[in-house]
This record gives C-alpha cells, structure tokens and sequence, in this order.
C-alpha cells in the first residue's frame, strides 16, 4: 500500500478529538513529529516507521481513589489505563479506517522495553510527559509531573503515533502554578529521590514506592539463594510474598503519593487531602509479616461505629 500524505484540518482534529472525548478522554491533543524533544527517548520511529504525528489523549483520575492508601488505591490507577487500551483501539481504528493512515497506540505504563542500555535506567518508547507538556495540556511540574491546569498531578496520558500529519498544538504559557505553592511535593519525598535538576532517581524512588517492583523482587531471590530449606519455606509463607506474587500478575503497588497528592494545581484537590498521612501499610523484606495497618483503618465493620467520624478518630489519637 502507498503511503498516504494526508494532513489533518482543524475539522478533523476536532472530529478525533470529539470522539475521544465520547470514548472516556478528559482533553486531547495533537504534536507533530518535528516538534517532539525528549533527548533520553529512543526514536520513536523505531515503532512506526512513517511516522508523522503523535495524538495525546488526558485521563483523570479518580480523587476518590487518591484518598486511599491501602492496596486497593490501584484500582484507581488502572481505570485510566483500560479507558485508554478502550479509547486507543477505538479511536485508532478511526483514523485508519477514515484517513488511510497507520495508528499505533503506545502504552500508558507498561510495557517498555528492556535493553542492554536501558535495563538499570528504565526509559518509555515515548516520553508520555514531554509529549503532554509540548502539545499543551499541562506543564512539567516541580515534582517532574505532567501538571494540568484543572486536575494538576492527578492526569494520566495516552499516545497514538500516527502516519498523518499535523499542525501542532501550541504549549501552555499562562499557566505557572509552581512559582505560587507551598506545598513541598520535591521536600516531601522521604527518599529524596528528586533532584535539584529536575531528575528522579529511579532507584531510590523504586525501592521504597513500589514495594513489590523487580529491584524489591530481586532483594527476596537474592535472600532465599542465601537461606536453607527451612527458611525459604518459612520466607514464601508471608504476606511479603504473596504480595510480590500479586505484583507479577500485573497488580502493582505504588504506595508513594507524597510528590503528587497535595499538587495545588489540581481543582480536584479534596480539601482533606492534607490529612492523609504518609503511607506506611506495606509489608518488606526486614518484616515479610509485618502490615501496619494504622492508617484509616476502623476495624471490622460495625453500624455502631457510623458515628464515629474521621475527625473524631484523629481528636482521639491527637490526645
Ligand atoms: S513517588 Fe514517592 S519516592 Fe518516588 S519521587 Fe515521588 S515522593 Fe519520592
Ligand atoms: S505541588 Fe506545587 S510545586 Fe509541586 S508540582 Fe504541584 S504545583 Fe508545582
């Protein structure tokens, strides 16, 4: 098949984008190719090889989801991803049955690739967040988050790479919400793992917010190579190990939020937010039984406790 030049009108983006909206998506935009940076990035060519423009889709999360510390926050995470795996396959198919064009969607997490290269320093077949910042939807924030101007930190992005070309859309320049806020998403990190530069030290933010990823994987082989039989038997009846069973099922946790959940830029903010305290309720490999579960937690159900409120609980601890 010829390759087809077509090149996307203003009808047409707001045709994709009218459908994408329809479909789950929160705001889309558009970036050419010639406009894409992102210097730690393969080439994205490299999976679509005509490729000419990106098509940038926002999800937002649910604030509710953001409120839970537990495990069962996650749900809230992989929303976003299904709408998207929807939205793409429905939308992609769109504009290749319309256009004549190629659409490929990219992941919005996982997979990535694992190359010689990359493997101690993960990097995206695309950088999701540059994409989002260069074509307008948010601004890179201090936390080196994506940050929108309406639901701040709290937006998660997809990408379709497509053959047709396109005008870009133009970056944010009226929106600044770090230079005003006070709240120390870069201090907050209790790994220190953003740098003054604006980096993220992969690994240190790895090991402590996601629990039961592969470094944490690697740490528990590592320790039963070293135990006799008795004790891997012992170590695999844990909590800590069923749940890094739960993390290879596709179930991650990221049980860190410190460096997103009181992003003032977010109107989604719960006026609460602040109130949450830092996530503790993680089993480890120094205590595979270990489980605080301190935060929120109310016991066994019990009508009799409907009147006991959040905010009287917290009167009670406080004295
Ligand atoms: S997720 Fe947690 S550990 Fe990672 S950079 Fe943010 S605050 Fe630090
Ligand atoms: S919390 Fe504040 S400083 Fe940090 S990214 Fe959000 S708006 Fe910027």
């Amino acid at each position: 098949m010829k390759p087809n030049t077509v090149h996307w009108t203003k009808d047409d983006k707001e045709k994709i984008t009218q459908m994408a909206l329809g479909l789950g998506a929160d705001q889309v935009s558009f970036l050419a190719l010639k406009d894409y940076v992102s210097p730690a990035s393969p080439d994205p060519r490299r999976y679509l090889p005509r490729l000419q423009s990106f098509v940038i889709m926002l999800f937002r999360e649910l604030r509710g989801a953001y409120m839970d510390q537990s495990y069962m926050r996650m749900q809230g995470l992989k929303l976003p991803d299904t709408a998207w795996e929807n939205t793409s396959y429905r939308v992609g198919k769109f504009i290749e049955d319309t256009y004549h064009v190629e659409a490929h969607a990219m992941p919005q997490h996982r997979p990535f690739e694992v190359t010689p290269e990359t493997w101690k320093r993960i990097i995206g077949p695309v950088s999701i967040r540059h994409l989002a910042v260069q074509s307008g939807l948010a601004i890179m924030g201090r936390n080196t988050l994506a940050v929108h101007p309406k639901y701040g930190s709290f937006g998660r992005y997809g990408v379709l790479l497509t053959t047709a070309m396109v005008d870009s859309d133009p970056p944010l320049t009226d929106f600044d919400p770090c230079s005003n806020c006070k709240y120390p998403c870069v201090e907050n990190c209790p790994v220190n793992a953003i740098t003054e530069d604006g980096k993220v030290l992969q690994n240190r933010c790895t090991a402590y917010s996601q629990p039961y990823d592969v470094g944490n994987f690697y740490r528990f082989a590592m320790k039963m190579n070293k135990m006799n039989a008795d004790e891997r038997e012992e170590l695999i009846k844990t909590p800590h190990f069923f749940n890094l069973y739960m993390a290879g099922m596709g179930i991650m946790f990221y049980r860190c939020i410190e460096c997103t959940r009181g992003c003032v830029a977010s109107e989604m903010l719960p006026e609460y937010s602040d109130d949450i305290p830092i996530m503790k309720n993680a089993t480890n490999l120094s205590e595979p039984f270990g489980w605080d579960l301190s935060i929120y937690d109310q016991g066994k159900w019990d009508p009799a406790k409907l009147e006991e409120g959040y905010a009287e609980k917290k009167e009670e601890e406080a004295s």
